[in-house]
This record gives C-alpha cells, sequence and structure tokens, in this order.
C-alpha cells in the first residue's frame, strides 16, 4: 500500500481488443477538487479508459493509481475510493427508490441515515416512494448517482451522466455535479463542448486512443483564436495593420478589406476601432467569425 492523497494517476495505458488497439498510452493525474470532462467523439476510447480506471476492464499496458491504490493489484481497496456511474445506467427497475438504495447501502455496509442524506443531496426526496421504472430519465440518473455516493468515494467517475435529459434535467444534472464534485475528483465523459464549459475546470480531449490536449478550461479559452472582417475606406498598407495589439496575422482579401486573426480572449473589435482613430480611417463594416470551444473541437477530432 502507498500513502497518497486524492488522486487518480493514470499511466501509460494502451487497451487491446484483440489486434484493435482502443488506448495507446495514455497518461494523465487529477487531483482534489478537480472537475474534467473527458472529452472526444464516439468510438474515441472514453468508456474504455473509464472501465479501466474502476477495474470493469483490465489495460493490456501501463497503470491506474486510485489515491495510491493500483486497480489491478489491489482493487478492493482502490474500488472503495471509486463511484461510478456507467454509461447505460444499471438500475433495478422494479424496484422503489428507497428500497434500491438501502439494498445497494447494506451490501456497503452503509447506515440508514447515511442513504437518508444521500437521498436529500441529490434531490430526491419528492420521487423517494415512487418505484424507478415510474421515473424520468433526470431522476433515474439521480438514482445512479446516489448510488454512486452512498460510500463517500474520493473519486468520480461518469460516463456520459447527461445524455438524453432535456434541456432542464440536463442543468439540473450538471448543478449536481458541480455540487458533489467540490471536495471530490470528478472525471465524466461527454461529447458536447458546451458541458465541458458549463462545469469543467479542466478538459482532456482523446481522440482514437490518444490524448490530444489536456488544458485547464482557462487555458482553452486563452488559446481560442478571434477573428475579425473589416473594411476601411482606404486602403493602408500591412506595416500599420501589424501595430495592433495581439494580431497573430492579417490578410488582404480585397482592396480595403482585411481579415484579422488574434490570439486573445478579449473582444478585439474596439481595438480595431480605435487603430481606425488614430490612423484617421473609417470602418465600413466590421463582422467578427470567432472559433468557439465547439469549432475548436470539431479541429482537434477530426
Ligand atoms: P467512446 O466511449 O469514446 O465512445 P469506447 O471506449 O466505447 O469509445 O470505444 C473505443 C473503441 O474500442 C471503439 O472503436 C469501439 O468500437 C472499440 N470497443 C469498445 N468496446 C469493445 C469491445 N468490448 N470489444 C471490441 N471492441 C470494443
Amino acid at each position: 500500500m502507498y500513502f497518497c492523497c486524492m488522486c487518480v494517476e493514470v499511466k501509460n495505458i494502451t487497451k487491446f481488443y484483440g489486434s484493435q488497439k482502443a488506448l495507446d498510452a495514455v497518461s494523465f493525474t487529477i487531483e482534489k477538487g478537480a472537475i474534467v470532462g473527458f472529452l472526444g467523439p464516439n468510438g474515441a476510447g472514453k468508456s474504455t479508459m473509464m472501465k479501466i480506471i474502476t477495474g470493469y476492464l483490465t489495460a493490456s499496458e501501463g497503470a491506474v493509481l486510485v489515491s495510491g491504490f493500483n486497480i489491478a493489484t489491489e482493487k478492493i481497496s482502490a474500488q472503495q475510493k471509486i463511484g461510478y456511474l456507467p454509461e447505460h445506467n444499471p438500475l433495478y427497475l422494479e424496484m422503489y427508490v428507497r428500497e434500491y438504495l438501502m439494498f445497494n447501502a447494506t451490501i456497503h455496509n452503509i447506515s440508514k441515515e447515511k442513504v437518508e442524506a444521500i437521498i436529500k443531496k441529490v434531490g430526491l426526496t419528492p420521487e423517494v416512494h415512487k418505484k424507478i421504472n415510474q421515473l424520468s430519465k433526470g431522476y433515474r440518473q439521480r438514482i445512479g448517482l446516489a448510488a454512486a455516493l452512498l460510500h463517500e468515494p474520493d473519486v468520480l467517475i461518469l460516463d456520459e451522466p447527461t445524455t438524453g435529459l432535456d434541456p432542464n434535467q440536463l442543468l439540473e444534472i450538471r448543478t449536481l455535479i458541480k455540487e458533489v464534485g467540490k471536495d471530490k475528483i470528478v472525471l465524466f465523459s461527454t461529447h458536447i463542448m458546451q458541458e465541458v464549459e458549463a462545469i469543467c475546470d479542466r478538459v482532456i480531449v482523446i481522440n482514437k486512443g490518444q490524448i490530444i490536449t489536456d488544458k485547464s478550461l482557462k487555458e482553452l479559452k486563452e488559446n481560442q483564436e478571434q477573428i475579425i472582417e473589416v473594411e476601411f475606406d482606404y486602403k493602408i498598407e500591412k506595416q500599420f495593420i501589424d501595430t495592433i495589439p495581439y494580431l497573430k496575422s492579417a490578410t488582404n482579401i480585397h482592396d480595403t478589406i482585411w481579415q484579422l486573426t488574434f490570439l486573445t480572449s478579449n473582444d478585439m473589435r474596439a481595438e480595431v476601432f480605435d487603430f481606425a482613430h488614430d490612423n484617421g480611417l473609417k470602418i465600413l463594416q466590421l463582422n467578427t467569425k470567432n472559433k468557439n470551444l465547439e469549432s475548436l473541437f470539431r479541429e482537434l477530432t477530426t
């Protein structure tokens, strides 16, 4: 046994399904208090990675440590630290909500009081007397989350927890994930960039089994390009254009029309207006064509 703080360490994980390499030397570390979005198109390897972290699949190469416990060689100790909500939330539909959670609690030797506290925490109190098959998908996800939280894990692994939810349910589950994630590690997979923007501190993008980006949301936003197309009333030289701050490149599209690319999260329209004013120019047209995180994701994964 090792001593380690609350953390998940994924070291060089490779996974073969037959001859297909589903994960290719994936490494990352997540520490306490982080909500990490695990983003990638379908088939990228997200579920495979999550099943390996939780010990439901064995890696072909590499190791995963969960709060210091090796998931392959100290499986039970490691799994005690993990709450897992699989992609197809497996519930006993004929059971009542409280009955189902009590049943899970008994397996883990968890007190009734603890179950009641979790029911309250995930907002299941009004539905607790109903059968699971009478509940909406949003409430079923809450039950899955409650079950994953029962044993007070350090780490929550949520495989596409918001897929199939309507916009209200989606907001509610996102808020809940943010709330319960405050003193844990949360790794949740999604293929929706907005979701990552809404709740994550960090995003790991995976494509074809390889990590292609691992950045804080702040870093990712700062690296976004901002494109402005502007038409002045006079033709000007590129050397003047080049004096505009944060300019990455400038292309003369036609005579007096320029396409300006900036590398900053600041709104550069005001700078362009100031530039025109300082140089005695008038702006006849200005359009922004910003690349948002969604288009960045498409670029990264296609
Ligand atoms: P994601 O969760 O990102 O959609 P998966 O981890 O489910 O991706 O799948 C990654 C790749 O591994 C895909 O090409 C998928 O077809 C393949 N795969 C997943 N599970 C199995 C399996 N049990 N047997 C064979 N191939 C699999």
